[in-house]
């Protein structure tokens, strides 16, 4: 019997097993087709990811088909800039830049390229999820191949197979629709030189448009441009009324929208295809032993290039669950907690998506130079984000300590000695306390009533990290934190490091009522 069965290996399936295999959990990766999908969908990743791709080892191979990128850039009706999320000269404090653009192919391959260490990770191409049949600790799953149906037995179930997700499907899982849908041209093309914008007004000196998503949102055609890795660049263009998505995708068409973007500069058209963007979500994202994750669970208009980041997100929290169970940490509950922290997170950035879309996709001129003034209004008072990263909320509830500061948070990734973080602590819990009397302390105690978890102690005020986590520590008004497997906050405290255990103890053993945390 499997672990963990992953049904489809696309980008948060191959993360999903990368991880759980990392952790030695006995894993079976169901993908119906035999290569990944060949064109790209996903252009944009955040930090966070990239710390992802880190703790699951393979952060070199994709970081050489990646552009590390300048954030993003919001043009109004009259072509002056309306909204600028820069990230030129801003902190890292995650160690990572906040915006990056790649291939989704490349990054595919990378990811199941790097499945083939793992000999407890079985990946099973050109096999399809048909059908499951569930008891209370175990999954059945039929599976169809070439040669015929066969079936496996698991304990869980991740479904990544995609918006249409046959197993959502199965399980009469419903999808909560947030009310956008929009038809969207997707132009991949490769370009030897530089895109050519037109004249726009109020760029700032340090914003490169070579670099930046470029968000136009001319009522006559609201569109994106997009820098991708190498010479890969992207075009994404609202459909109008009464537009017809065949005639659309013809290559003189294409080029008649495009062209003027390639003025003289050599290019060759990957493809064109029409898209709906849609904002929806799942009802239910556990049934059972069984799991939904990534697209399968919700779809997002893709203004912020968080779709796919939404899904890593996903399996990053139900891996270092799984893993917490598997080594008896906790029981089954825990992973009641994956809706509770997840759902909230991904509503709170699909309804900021749509928010963008809707004013976005705005195509009466009036209504457009009404929207111009109100997002500089808006923008001048300090009112939306200034970066893409401040789009990302806290978890509000879950296996998190509510009542402390900063608690549910990303946790920082500064360098130690000019490392990353990360690679130089890298036990699975990371408590930061300040003082060696703190940290004796906290090793008698999880020596005592913790000596299951990896868990490092790390005393700050010895640590050659240019002050970083004290400073972090200060803000928080405590003077200890522990960091989550996935490097969220579980919580702080402030004299009182055994309180802070204590209470995760509480939380792993299911002693914490989470609807009332809730
Ligand atoms: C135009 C466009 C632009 C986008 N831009 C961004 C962006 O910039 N940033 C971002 O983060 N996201 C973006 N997204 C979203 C992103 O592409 C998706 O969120 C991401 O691909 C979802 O990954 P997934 O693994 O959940 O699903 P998928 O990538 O759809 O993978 C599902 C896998 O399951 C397999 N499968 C399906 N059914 C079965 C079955 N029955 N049995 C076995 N295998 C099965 C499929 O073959 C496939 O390999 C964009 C999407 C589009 C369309």
């Amino acid at each position: 019997m499997f672990d963990v069965a992953i049904i489809g290996c696309g980008p948060v399936g191959a993360l999903a097993a990368n991880l759980l295999g990392k952790s030695g959990l006995k894993v079976l990766v169901l993908e119906k087709e035999i290569n990944p999908f060949p064109l790209p969908r996903a252009v944009h990743l955040d930090h966070e990811m990239m710390r992802l791709f880190q703790s699951a080892g393979v952060i070199n191979d994709v970081l050489n088909d990646m552009r590390d990128t300048q954030g993003h850039l919001h043009i109004g009706a009259d072509y002056g800039v309306m909204r600028y999320m820069g990230t030129v000269g801003k902190p890292r404090p995650y160690g990572w830049s906040n915006d990056y653009f790649f291939y989704q192919p490349e990054l595919e391959n990378h990811l199941r390229q790097a499945l083939k260490q793992y000999p407890n990770v079985e990946l099973r191409l050109g096999s399809e999820f048909d059908s499951l049949i569930q008891t209370d600790s175990s999954v059945m799953l039929n599976i169809k191949t070439s040669s015929g149906v066969t079936s496996e037995k698991t304990r869980w179930v991740i479904a990544c197979d995609g918006a249409s997700s046959k197993v959502r499907k199965s399980l009469t899982i419903k999808l909560e629709d947030l009310q956008f849908e929009e038809p969207w041209l997707v132009v991949d093309a490769e370009v030897d030189g530089d895109v050519q914008f037109p004249k726009f007004t109020g760029v700032p000196e340090e914003a490169d448009l070579q670099q930046l998503s470029v968000m136009l949102c001319d009522p006559k055609r609201p569109t994106t441009i997009v820098p991708g890795r190498g010479n890969h660049r992207r075009w994404e263009m609202m459909l109008l009324p009464g537009e017809n998505d065949q005639s659309m995708m013809q290559p003189d068409k294409v080029l008649e929208l495009v062209g003027p973007y390639l003025n003289g500069v050599p290019h060759k058209i990957i493809r064109a295809a029409t898209y709906r963007f849609h904002g929806l979500i799942a009802e239910q994202w556990r049934l059972g032993q069984v799991f939904l994750a990534g697209d399968a669970a919700h779809q997002t208009p893709p203004f912020f290039g968080q779709g796919m980041c939404h899904g890593l997100r996903d399996v990053a929290n139900l891996a270092w669950k799984m893993s917490a169970i598997k080594q008896g940490l906790s029981d089954e509950a825990l992973l009641d907690t994956y809706q509770i922290e997840r759902d909230p997170h991904v509503r709170s950035v699909i309804s900021s998506a749509v928010d963008a879309g809707k004013y976005i996709c705005i195509l009466d001129p009036q209504k457009a130079t009404e929207r111009d003034a109100t997002v500089r209004r808006k923008v001048a008072q300090n009112e939306l984000p200034n970066t893409a990263a401040e789009l990302i909320p806290a978890i509000q509830s879950g296996v998190i300590a509510t009542e402390t500061t900063k608690a549910g948070v990303r946790f920082i990734q500064p360098h130690i000695n000019g490392h990353l973080m990360d690679n130089q602590i890298e036990a699975d819990w990371k408590l930061f306390v300040t003082g060696e009397k703190a940290a004796q302390a906290a090793k008698t105690f999880i020596d005592k009533d913790m000596s299951d978890y990896d868990m490092s102690v790390t005393d700050v005020t010895t640590l050659e990290d240019g002050g970083s986590i004290l400073s972090w520590l200060k803000e928080a008004e405590a003077d200890s934190v522990l960091v989550r497997p996935d490097f969220y906050v579980y919580g702080t405290a402030l004299n009182d490091v055994s309180g802070l255990l204590t209470s995760l103890l509480g939380h792993m053993q299911m002693n914490v009522n989470l609807e009332k945390s809730a």
